[in-house]
């Protein structure tokens, strides 16, 4: 692999991964790894499909619009961050000169408050002006279990939150050094990476 460490674009996954625990992203750049798909990663792709059925044929008011475009599972990447990720969904909306992109994350949680999921918003908001221009001020966070957006102000402190992990992620890399496990063990217990943690089960 090549492993200039300049060129490595991480995703937004990525980001919630080092969240939940940084060895899981030390695993994915730096060892071979196969990972399998789960029946929860299935199951979570047929929530998200079936969740963009019901946007397709409802109002924007959820997010508080009267209008606006949607734009579903948008690709969209940062040179400058060495960053990429695909959107669920982006409203569109504004005037020519004052576009402004709002991202929607679709979760199955009724936990949206989390700081990783905020850093999610903020790193597509980021990406989202970079590559359009525009500006990304907030973006929602979508239960599938309530079926109910909050809103997310994409903060300044958000976006360096953004750049802080993607550094954190890549001096990682680039020492090859495998990171401490979280301090509680819980993680671990549905972590499908455990069985490359023998120090910790
Ligand atoms: S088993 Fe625990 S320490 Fe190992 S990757 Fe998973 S969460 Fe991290």
């Amino acid at each position: 692999m090549e492993t200039g460490i300049e060129r490595t674009i991480f995703t937004v996954t990525d980001l919630k991964q080092y969240a939940y625990c940084p060895r899981i992203v030390y695993y994915a750049y730096c060892l071979p790894l196969l990972r399998p798909t789960t029946y929860k990663m299935e199951a979570g792709v047929a929530a998200h499909a079936e969740a963009k059925e019901r946007e397709r044929r409802r109002t924007l008011t959820a997010y508080g619009l009267v209008e606006g475009e949607r734009h579903f599972d948008m690709w969209v990447t940062s040179e400058r961050l060495g960053l990429q990720g695909r959107i669920d969904l982006v409203i569109e909306t504004g005037t020519v000169e004052r576009r402004e992109w709002i991202p929607v994350d679709y979760k199955q949680t009724v936990r949206l408050a989390a700081s990783h999921y905020k850093r999610q918003l903020a790193a597509y908001g980021l990406m989202l002006e970079e590559t359009f221009g525009g500006t990304a001020r907030r973006g929602f966070i979508y239960s599938l279990i309530t079926r109910k957006a909050e809103e997310i102000t994409l903060t300044e402190r958000l976006r360096n939150d953004v750049r802080e992990t993607i550094a954190a992620m890549r001096e990682m890399i680039e020492r090859e050094a495998m990171p401490e496990p979280p301090t509680t063990r819980r993680p671990c217990l549905n972590c499908e990476f455990r069985r490359f943690c023998n120090d910790v089960l």
